[in-house]
């Protein structure tokens, strides 16, 4: 079973914080559209005999796209590639687009999951972030997407950011804990080379950010969310019960999937690919037939290295055994020591050939991962 990504790369406004692909000018979404369908039809051979389970509306905001170009996209999928009879297809929404229409148009075309971009539900925070919705729209959005039928709603929050009071993040937390939504996706916030906030940080207009706050937020969301019932089953993702996001599950467990669009990645059995993320270019080389990606045979190594990193994320953890079966490579022989060390100082288990980290290893995750590392 594989994944399709779609990636739609405009949006209305640039948040200060984000460095995704995307651009705020909105005149080429329809080339754009049909530059997506184009690259979807030369994929079309290349997942033959995997059938796919999960598609993922990404961006940039693809709540942009008419009703038309959804179905546009959607049927271009059905055209070129085997679909599973339940399938997940998740839309990225901000909620300024999620009126009663729109979000009535995505669910009849065949979207059955939303992600909504709410990062807050404080009219400070957003016109700090400089986010394109208010906070009513931030409520409204979710509660409108219940009445419409949606039963899968993912709603990310943002952590961290310097000038939110304590208490107004526990009352973010509180407002998400209260909606009808199965998923949270809750992001510390960083600052990113390139984006407006990492000039206002740099020149004093903005406040930096305080590691120290950010960690007493999130413990703070980590227990309210289990004292909930919620389930923490990637760093950054949190589910009721069964919850989980196929799509994004799949990527970690490093299933195929295919991405289309500007920017877009690529991966199947080693080999990845990713997309020029430049608009006008990628228009450009689909429309004269030209290459616009880059791409590499991963080596045994780089796998290895990757399937660490991605299952110390995730609740599933490093499982030992299938990268012995996988790639001969016995991890215990290599990093033996340093694993038992980071099991010592209660950062880690192990049970059954799976590393799994602690909630105190989820703290430090990317040294651990940086740790287990193999070079040979
Ligand atoms: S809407 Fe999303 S992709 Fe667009 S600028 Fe904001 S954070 Fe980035």
């Amino acid at each position: 079973m594989a994944g399709i990504y779609v990636h739609i790369p405009f949006c209305r406004k640039a948040c200060h914080y984000c460095d995704f692909h995307f651009s705020t000018s909105l005149s080429n979404r329809k080339p754009m559209v049909d530059a997506i369908c184009q690259e979807l039809r030369q994929h079309s051979d290349t997942l033959t005999g995997e059938g796919i389970e999960t598609i993922y509306f990404g961006g940039g905001t693809p709540s942009v796209l008419l009703k038309s170009e959804l179905i546009q996209i959607l049927d271009t999928i059905k055209d070129c590639f085997s679909l599973s009879a339940e399938i997940e297809c998740t839309l990225e929404a901000n909620p300024d687009d999620c009126s009663t229409q729109n979000l009535q148009d995505w669910f009849e075309s065949g979207v059955n999951r939303l992600s909504i971009g709410v990062q807050s539900f404080d009219q400070r925070d957003l016109t700090w972030m400089n986010r394109s919705h208010d906070h009513l729209q931030a409520t409204a959005s979710i509660l409108e997407a219940e009445k419409v039928g949606y039963k899968s709603i993912n709603l990310d929050l943002i952590y961290g950011v310097p000038t939110m009071p304590a208490d107004v993040w526990k009352s973010n937390v509180q407002q998400a804990l209260n909606l009808p939504i199965n998923h949270i996706s809750a992001y510390s916030l960083t600052v990113e080379q390139g984006t407006a906030l990492h000039h206002f940080v740099k020149t004093k207009k903005y406040p930096s950010l305080d590691e120290e706050k950010s960690a007493i937020e999130f413990e703070y969301f980590l227990n309210e969310i289990k004292t909930k019932g919620w389930e923490q089953y990637e760093i950054s993702n949190y589910c009721k019960p069964g919850g989980y996001a196929q799509h994004n599950t799949n990527y970690w467990k490093q299933k195929a999937y295919i991405g289309v669009g500007p920017s877009a990645h690529s991966y199947q059995s080693g080999y990845r690919r990713w997309n020029i993320a430049n608009n006008a270019k990628y228009l450009r080389a689909i429309e004269q037939g030209d290459i616009f990606f880059s791409d590499e045979k991963l080596s045994e190594t780089d796998q290895i290295n990757e399937l660490i990193m991605l299952g110390l994320r995730t609740k599933w953890g490093v499982d030992t055994s299938a990268i012995l079966d996988e790639f001969n490579f016995d991890l215990d022989k290599h990093v033996g020591q340093e694993i038992k060390n980071y099991e010592r100082s209660g950062k880690l288990t192990q049970s059954g050939g799976i590393i799994t980290l602690t909630d105190q290893g989820k703290l430090i995750a990317d040294r651990i991962a940086a740790a287990l590392f193999t070079t040979e």
